[in-house]
């Protein structure tokens, strides 16, 4: 019978070569759930070799990986905690998993069958939230280790949310505008048992934006037959979006990467920084760094990347990236791939692309002096005490990352009443939020002889775990 005991804090922590705290993995996560799903196809469009996305074993469902990775945190988590096993057996698994295919037809008459996933990790603190991913490698596997990472995320930064995650698999650099919108909108008909603004609120993630968003929204709109803006999250401000979300999660890692600098005695202004993606969250982070007066010195996208010493002209490489799709080529910069950028001596190395991408093959070549992690699951659980015993301060995933569901909640507070927050207002809630969630990590992790990712962790699957105990078991 499971028993719903409350949860305990130890010290036990394991200790790096030098002493030091990490956030090693623990002979529990040896034994973590092996991977499942069946084989799709591999990542395409992404470049081989180390600092490769994911990266997964030959043979390997793609998400595999990411889902070891996640349950490996929790467990590790859960060991720290102490954690009563029903209380563990219940977290340690999504609450609810979702699967379709769908065919859509594509400009040249052709009938294309599509997969789509949504999965509800917990929903004990509030409706489920998440992004909806569309990418080549996207599987089950890696939509229930994203929910999962969605549920401690909430926690973690104290919004009333439960965890999710969605995507479709499918690479919608090679689909037409009219295609991605005809996925989008038999893709959000088919989620429709499943999402609204009290029960499970889909967001932006890889492959999809403000537009996909719009999309969802007018097709739930339309069936329901008025308007419900409080479907999604990060849609178009013109549709009831919130100011602020569009840069929210970029937002988000520059006031933690700030904060974690001010812990070490660092400043911001006039540092080094490098990125890996530049997309939603790479492009606002290059951005709002080059803005708040540090120097982006490298910037890497699924196509290549560019260098500048002297300091990258970042919002010229964002005009560049809109008018081209692309900033390979750009004059004044030079040509820099994923496992150069790791490697350069920067104060600030920001993960904003896929999970998987610091390994135990990779972490002892990265001289940054901070690793924040932009992206979900950059950093694998192998990486860890490599990154610790060199001294590398890592802002981990559901902190420094937070930001971008932080704004989702004000915009889904906002669209239930009626409201629109000027961007001043919502960037202090925003700033005020991630320096609140990032005191409590940094505090935690000081406390408990911990690692800074077990420390978010802790925190988080604590607040989940208190949540499921009171609630109770139904019926
Ligand atoms: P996006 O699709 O807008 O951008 C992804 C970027 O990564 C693109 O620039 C792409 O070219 C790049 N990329 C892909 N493979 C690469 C490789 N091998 N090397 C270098 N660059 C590569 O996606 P996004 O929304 O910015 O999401 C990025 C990460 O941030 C994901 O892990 C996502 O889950 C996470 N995240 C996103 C949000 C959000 O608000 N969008 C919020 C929290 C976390």
């Amino acid at each position: 019978m499971t028993t719903l005991t409350p949860p305990r804090a130890h010290t036990g922590s394991h200790a790096a070569s030098d002493g030091r705290p990490t956030d090693a993995p623990t002979a529990r996560q040896a034994h973590a759930a092996p991977p499942r799903g069946s084989a799709v196809p591999g990542r395409a469009g992404v470049a081989a070799g180390p600092g490769t996305a994911g990266a997964p074993r030959p043979g390997a469902a793609p998400g595999a990986a990411a889902i070891t990775a996640a349950l490996a945190q929790f467990d590790a988590a859960a060991d720290h905690l102490e954690l009563d096993e029903g209380l563990r057996e219940i977290l340690r698994s999504p609450q609810r998993e979702f699967s379709v295919r769908f065919p859509v037809r594509l400009d040249d008459g052709q009938v294309k069958v599509f997969s789509g996933y949504r999965v509800q990790h917990n929903v004990a603190r509030g409706p489920a939230k998440g992004g909806l991913r569309y990418h080549p490698s996207t599987d089950l596997d890696e939509v229930r280790a994203l929910a999962m990472w969605m549920t401690w995320k909430c926690a973690l930064v104290n919004v009333p949310f439960g965890g999710a995650k969605g995507g479709v698999t499918c690479d919608p650099r090679a689909l037409s505008a009219r295609e991605v919108e005809a996925v989008t909108r038999r893709f959000a008909t088919e989620l429709e048992p499943l999402i609204g603004p009290d029960s499970d609120i889909p967001a932006p993630d890889v492959g999809t934006n403000a537009q996909t968003m719009a999309w969802i929204m007018d097709t739930v709109s339309m069936h329901a037959g008025y308007s419900i803006p409080g479907v999604v999250t990060g849609k178009p401000v013109s549709l009831g979006g919130s100011n602020g979300r569009a840069d929210a999660t970029g937002q988000g890692v520059v006031y933690t990467v700030e904060d974690a600098m001010r812990r070490s005695g660092m400043r911001l202004e006039g540092a080094t920084v490098a990125v890996q993606g530049f997309g939603n969250v790479g492009e606002a982070a290059a951005r709002l760094f080059h803005e708040a007066g540090a120097r982006v010195v490298a910037i890497t996208d699924v196509d290549g990347g560019v260098r500048a010493d002297r300091g990258l002209d970042v919002p010229a490489l964002s005009r560049r990236m809109r008018e081209t799709r692309s900033i390979t080529g750009t004059p004044g910069t030079v040509p820099i791939d994923n496992p150069e950028l790791f490697g350069l001596d920067v104060d600030v190395l920001v993960l904003a692309a896929l999970e998987g991408q610091v390994t135990a093959a990779n972490a002892g070549t990265v001289r940054a002096r901070i690793l924040a992690e932009g992206a979900n699951g950059p950093t694998t659980p192998e990486a860890d005490p490599i990154l610790a015993a060199s001294g590398v301060t890592v802002v981990p995933d559901i902190l420094c990352n937070a930001g971008g569901v932080v704004v989702s909640y004000y915009e889904w507070v906002q669209n239930r009443d009626s409201l629109f927050w000027t961007p001043r207002i919502v960037n202090g809630r925003l700033r005020e939020a991630m320096l609140a969630a990032s005191d409590a990590v940094w505090a935690r992790a000081d406390a408990d002889g911990i690692g800074s990712r077990r420390a978010a962790h802790a925190i988080a699957v604590e607040r989940v775990a208190e949540a499921v105990q009171l609630r109770g078991l139904y019926p």
